[in-house]
């Protein structure tokens, strides 16, 4: 494709996206297809000749958008607000277009440094200090993987560059909630702790936030039995239910076991989804003590709207995850080395995406505080719609406390005088939700909750105003009856 053929579809490109952003609230919600149509109206084998923009264009509104659930859509308020705002999409656009390569800060120095500006900027916006340093990782899957293998090598006191686990003698244990992300207990085992190491601590009954008490107690416990505490994964806005883990508490703890000449636990905070509050003044007592944590993550790509992927990653300790993560083949060594950032020694990858530029497209077009507008509005939505269930009473109940933009909530009828519960109640909540995400006219996603099935409702994409709360209230009051 020459740079001319590239204009003309792209000009056709730019088009579609944006007829299809315009017309995506008369899209059904949930993805209309099952297993494997989407897989069928593919051509079985590749193509022998080359086909128009117009064709592949076609396919994307007959194949992909019927295969694609709807996550843009005002009415989507599944799994957790995925925005993808069109400003950062321009950046990812710049970023592919550019071609940059990003192995060495002289394979492309603009990648390296627009990506520490940025981190940088991120960093004063959510109000950390400046004893913070950033890289930008894919997801926090990634993020929360390179803190635990930081914590079990600062923990071993480098075992890599020996023997590695196999020469540490005494268990290391990370320390979660049932609460925090499946992504914490898959890191821990790709980190290598295995599962009789992964200690899931006590929370509170209400809010659902680790129970400093117990984290104490269970870190005793394993000292005692010859284990080491290596890390506490804390999370600020839990998955289900956006609890906030304690984490001035939680730093303090770890902090006691260096009392006795102990290396203190790794403490990494995950905060996915809820960091994106934290453009927020008024919400950043959520995640008070922050400054005591090893390393944090959080993903703009989610609710404040920087295109999928982007995940920022900080430490304070660069010269610790360098010591774990840097290789330095004769193939990239420069004369720059030692004077500039090399983002191959700050986590597990060596070739970097320009991840940066949707982030400075983003803060640009859109300005920082339209985003904390909309944030704000997201914040009144929930609160007015948890205001609403928990006014409606009678079976419709609040299942955990509203801490952000995620309201849980239960319809719990009674049948002939008396509540459903158990298995019946689960079947009641599944049915009611999956006849909603049927429809196409909205999308929940339910989660389990102490044992019981409860429907989260997740607010927060871009064009989600009030009348779209209104509607669903609405339509929920339809499904359950
Ligand atoms: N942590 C929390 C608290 C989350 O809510 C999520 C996603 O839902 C993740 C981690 C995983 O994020 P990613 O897809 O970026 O790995």
């Amino acid at each position: 494709m020459t740079p001319e053929d590239f204009r003309a579809a792209g000009h056709e490109l730019i088009d579609w996206i944006a007829d299809y952003r315009t017309r995506v609230e008369s899209l059904p919600v949930k993805a209309q297809v099952g297993p494997g149509d989407v897989r069928r109206a593919l051509p079985a084998a590749p193509p022998t000749s080359t086909d128009t923009i117009g064709e592949i264009l076609r396919d994307l509104d007959e194949i992909v958008v019927p295969g694609t659930t709807m996550v843009q859509h005002p009415m989507h308020y599944g799994w957790f607000p995925s925005n993808a705002s069109l400003s950062s999409v321009l950046g990812d656009i710049a970023s592919s277009g550019l071609g940059g390569l990003g192995i060495s800060w002289e394979s492309c120095p603009s990648l390296t440094e627009v990506e520490e500006v940025m981190c940088d900027w991120m960093r004063q916006l959510v109000g950390l200090s400046d004893q913070w340093r950033g890289a930008i990782n894919d997801t926090a899957s990634t993020s929360t993987l390179t803190g635990l293998l930081v914590a079990r090598e600062r923990a071993t006191d480098l075992s890599q560059n020996a023997a590695g686990l196999q020469s540490t003698l005494a268990p290391l244990v990370v320390y979660a909630t049932d609460q925090a992300h499946s992504s914490v207990a898959k890191a821990a085992l790709l980190a290598g702790f295995g599962w009789d190491n992964i200690r899931l601590v006590g929370t509170d009954p209400v809010t659902h936030a680790m129970d400093p008490g117990a984290l104490a107690e269970a870190m005793t416990a394993d000292r005692k039995a010859g284990r080491v505490p290596a890390a506490v994964v804390a999370t600020t806005g839990t998955t289900g239910v956006t609890a906030m883990d304690p984490i001035a508490a939680i730093v303090e703890v770890a902090a006691a076991q260096a009392a006795d000449g102990h290396q203190p636990p790794w403490v990494h905070l995950d905060a996915a989804m809820a960091g994106a509050a934290m453009l927020l003044p008024e919400c950043r007592h959520l995640w008070e003590g922050v400054e005591g944590v090893d390393s944090l993550s959080w993903n703009p790509h989610k609710w404040m709207g920087t295109v999928l992927d982007c995940s920022l990653f900080y430490m304070r300790d660069i010269d610790l995850l360098q010591q774990v993560m840097s290789t330095n083949p004769s193939y990239l060594q420069s004369d720059e080395d030692g004077d500039v950032v090399q983002y191959r020694d700050w986590g597990i990858p060596l070739g970097r995406r320009f991840r940066s530029l949707k982030l400075w497209f983003h803060l640009r077009l859109d300005g920082v505080e339209a985003i904390q507008g909309r944030l704000r509005r997201d914040l009144e939505n929930a609160r007015w719609f948890h205001d609403t269930v928990e006014a409606a009473g009678g079976p419709w109940k609040i299942a955990a406390p509203l801490t952000l933009q995620t309201v849980c909530l239960r319809h719990e009828p009674e049948i002939d005088g008396v509540a459903l519960t158990g298995d019946a109640l689960d079947a009641h909540t599944l049915g009611w939700v999956r006849g909603l995400n049927e429809s196409g006219e909205t999308f929940l996603s339910p989660s389990i909750l102490d044992g019981q099935w409860m429907v989260r409702v997740s607010i927060g994409v871009e064009p989600t105003e009030r009348h779209h709360l209104e509607r669903l209230w609405s339509l929920m009051q339809q499904a359950v009856s």
